[in-house]
């Protein structure tokens, strides 16, 4: 039976699928300790997806019922025409939400043509607000030209969410509070995210976890209580507070601690053509070479179909089972 002629696509515990990441290159201009190690290498360029393969694919993917897409990397705004491929992506019919998630050192150029291609909101990752800290985390990241990028981005009417990847022993005190405390003048959505374990940097992430509640209580410590929205619904995979008279709000995403896999509705496709329907296990699919050897847009549908089908209940982080690639390869 081939679901995708009723513009859904299932898994076999009933979730319905529609929500594509694609990681537009390996590539980044940073080396966030986090992410990967400092001598990480990239694939050469034809082992890539092309811009015609790539819009091809999100086509096949609209039609099966995927209605929002991210893209990510890497650093996706490293990617050639990139404001062309958006524009693709954004005129592709069944298209409803097209997101990017960037580490903002370019968007200072960039946010404006991105607008203006169709990009719908940004989600830029600021682990801190201290420039030497920011440079060791980034390994020679400047803190100003983030600014300066998101600033531009405000300036474009792009709607931002800062995304801040939470180490034990670097950010997780001082720098946590003073991410928090921008909500009191601004509308934003500071999103913390627990680290997790991938890849060659696995066993420096896993000591470096942040628990959800103690960092909330770290939070709430320097800067009063904070209520619950939603009545804890997640928005994505957040978890949502606000602290009192704030504007803005805190989101915790908290795989390790709290894993919302009941409710994931999830695919990502990799730079090289892989599909994963689980950023944290290795089990990919490489639609690469049916891409390349004739295979129909039907084809292409039936194979996806098949590992919706079979995505995974959720990760195996309890059971201490990492996946491979690091976290730059698929795109988070
Ligand atoms: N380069 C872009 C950026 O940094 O926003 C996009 C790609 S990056 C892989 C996507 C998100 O994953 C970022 O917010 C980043 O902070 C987060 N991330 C990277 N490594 C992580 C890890 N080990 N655990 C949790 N989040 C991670
Ligand atoms: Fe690059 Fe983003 Fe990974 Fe940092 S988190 S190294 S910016 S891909």
């Amino acid at each position: 039976m081939l679901l995708y002629s009723s513009a859904m696509a299932l898994d076999r515990f009933n979730r319905n699928i529609h929500y594509l990441r694609i990681s537009l290159t390996d590539m980044c201009n940073l080396r966030c300790v986090y992410c990967m190690p400092e001598d990480m290498t990239f694939r050469p360029r034809e082992e890539i997806l092309q811009d015609e393969e790539l819009l091809r694919l999100v086509r096949v993917f609209a039609r099966m019922g995927f209605d929002k897409f991210r893209l990510t990397g890497g650093e996706p705004t490293l990617r050639e025409n990139l404001t062309a491929l958006v524009r693709g992506m954004r005129d592709t019919p069944g298209v409803r939400e097209l997101a990017m998630t960037t580490n903002g050192i370019t968007l200072k150029q960039l946010a404006r043509p991105l607008k203006d291609a169709g990009l719908d909101r940004l989600n830029i990752s600021i682990d801190t607000l201290n420039p030497d800290k920011f440079r060791r985390l980034t390994r020679w990241g400047r803190i100003e030209d983030v600014w300066a990028g998101l600033e531009a981005s405000k300036r474009a009417g792009l709607p931002i969410k800062i995304n801040a990847v939470i180490v034990r022993g670097q950010n997780d005190r001082e720098d946590a509070v003073d991410l928090a405390r921008l909500t009191f003048d601004h509308p934003w959505q500071i999103r913390y995210i627990e680290v997790m374990p991938m890849g060659r940097v696995s066993d420096f992430q896993k000591s470096a976890i942040v628990p959800e509640d103690e960092l909330r209580a770290t939070i709430s410590e320097a800067l009063g209580p904070m209520d619950l929205l939603d009545g804890g619904k997640l928005d994505g995979e957040a978890r949502m507070f606000r602290l009192k008279n704030a504007q803005g709000s805190l989101g915790f995403i908290s795989a390790v601690s709290k894993p919302f896999c009941a409710g994931c509705n999830r695919a990502r496709l990799t730079a090289d053509g892989r599909l994963l329907l689980c950023l944290l296990r290795d089990k990919e699919f490489n639609l690469m070479p049916h891409l390349r050897n004739g295979a129909t847009d039907e084809d292409l549908m039936e194979m996806i179909e098949d590992n919706i089908w079979h995505k995974p209940w959720g990760h195996g982080l309890a059971q201490d089972i990492r996946p491979t690639r690091n976290m730059s390869e698929i795109g988070g």
